[in-house]
């Protein structure tokens, strides 16, 4: 399959080049040229698979031949033997037509492993066919770091590098990722917030020359591979859920941050999955819900909240969605994108704000919400929520119509964000894994929000890596 660029300048390149692009080489995000679209017989197939052969049929649909059959399934079982649980990603009823989707029993317990355990793999598997040193580069809210260097330590041919906002994930996603004795992962822990890190890094990616030099990879959701691997759970909730209720809409709400998560369910709407509403839900840092809303794209003062990994002003991947939204006009999202750089805002016409209240609902969490939604639901139904899906849950409250059934996202365990479990005064169990962290010591390097230095400390990354 050839993928594109949403601003137009890169064209016809392959699955494997797309992900080893990252960032598309104009400044834009990468694509599928054409959407791939999957018959209602087709889908009727697919809803006996299990979640690994789930995940090859919908591979196969992007990757066309480019990676040989068995080497992807072998892949796609090696990436997913690393979960506790036998389907994956489970599906539980908390209530009558309320579903979670628990997307946390990979190692590091959030929803982020599912695709870059594969990604880590992928990247392992290109490394060795081409001999070529991947550098991988990334900026973190808090899951991503750990679980992109949980999906590539410890194989050959490989360096991380991942920043963080100091002092502004949890303590369990801090230790996840500081934890890891091992000369080829660096944290870096940047003075300033994850928008912070985010911008450095697509600068970074931006630089074509640069990004030559050291092979720099990305693992953050500009990755397409981060996209596609996460379509294959909605493929998954939705079949199990619409078996058990015939006739029902059956809706996603999914708590956001970069829109990566929620742009995977879109792309599965668009290649045929029959879903209902796709619910965007946010935290007080919800430019999104303001443009769903009022068409109307805005990032403000960042805020931290309850929930952490969604404490995001700058969605990296909205310019996927506004790709489509404008029909796949690459010069009118290169227009809307460069309004975006100087006057700070992106704005849709009426027509267009139509489409996009058809394509999302949209709540924002603010306040005590998020922690009486846990309260509410241990207390109701004995589940435990995290905050973030708690988000997404209070969501499906506001969005959900009483006729329909909602499948809400658990994207991380209650047991990374324990300060905010303790505000509901509830007591939690660690699990062994996340209990072990405590006595671990660990390794970073406190630097300014600043290009430059983060180009210093890769070089001594690199250099040793050059040994
Ligand atoms: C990353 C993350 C999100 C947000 O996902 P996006 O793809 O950035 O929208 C939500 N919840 C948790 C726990 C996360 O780690």
């Amino acid at each position: 399959m050839n993928f594109v660029s949403t601003r137009g300048k890169v064209n016809n390149i392959g699955f494997i080049e797309t992900v080893l692009m990252g960032l598309a080489n104009d400044g834009g995000l990468l694509v599928p040229e054409k959407i791939p679209q999957i018959p209602a017989e087709k889908l009727e197939a697919l809803s006996k698979l299990t979640y690994q052969e789930l995940a090859f049929e919908i591979f196969s649909y992007f990757v066309e031949g480019e990676i040989p059959e068995n080497e992807l399934k072998e892949l796609i079982e090696k990436s997913y033997s690393t979960f506790r649980h036998p389907e994956v990603t489970p599906v539980k009823k908390v209530k009558d037509n309320m579903f979670v989707l628990e997307l946390f029993h990979g190692p590091t317990f959030a929803f982020k492993d599912i695709a870059l355990q594969f990604l880590g793999n992928l990247y392992s598997y290109v490394s060795k066919k081409t001999g070529e040193t991947i550098h991988i580069l990334g900026a973190t809210s808090g899951d991503t770091g750990a679980s992109a260097i949980e999906g590539v330590r410890g194989k050959e041919g490989i360096r991380i590098c991942i920043l963080h906002p100091h002092g502004k994930v949890s303590k369990v996603q801090e230790l996840q990722m500081t934890t890891i004795d091992d000369q080829s992962v660096l944290n870096l822990a940047i003075k300033g917030t994850f928008d912070d890190g985010q911008r450095i890094i697509k600068e970074l990616f931006a630089d074509v020359d640069l990004k030559n030099k050291y092979h720099l990879r990305a693992i953050n959701s500009i990755n397409f591979v981060r996209i596609l691997a996460q379509t294959v759970y909605y493929f998954y909730a939705y079949f199990q859920v619409a078996k058990e209720n015939e006739g029902k809409n059956v809706n996603f709400s999914v708590p956001t941050g970069n829109f990566g998560d929620i742009f995977a369910g879109y792309l599965a709407k668009k290649m045929g999955l029959p879903v209902g509403k796709l619910i965007v839900a946010t935290n007080e840092n919800n430019i999104l819900e303001g443009f769903i809303r009022d068409g109307i794209y805005k990032p403000g003062e960042f805020q931290s909240t309850y929930s952490p990994s969604m404490d995001i002003q700058v969605a990296s991947n909205f310019e996927r969605y506004l790709y489509y939204l404008l029909k796949e006009d690459s010069k009118a999202v290169s227009e809307l994108m460069e309004n975006f750089k100087s006057e700070g805002k992106i704005v849709v016409n009426t027509e267009q704000l139509l489409q996009v209240k058809k394509d999302f609902a949209a709540h924002g969490v603010v306040g005590e919400e998020c922690l009486q939604t846990i309260s509410k639901y241990y207390e109701d139904t004995n589940y435990l929520l995290d905050p973030h899906t708690a988000c997404g849950v209070a969501a499906y409250e506001q969005c959900n119509d009483s006729h329909e059934v909602c499948v809400t996202l658990a994207t991380a365990h209650p047991a990374k964000f324990n300060e905010s479990i303790e505000r509901c005064e509830i007591k939690q169990s660690f699990p062994e894994q996340i209990n072990e962290l405590f006595n671990k010591p660990q390794f970073l390097e406190v630097i300014e929000a600043d290009k430059n230095e983060v180009v210093h400390q890769l070089e001594t990354l690199f250099r040793f890596s050059a040994n």
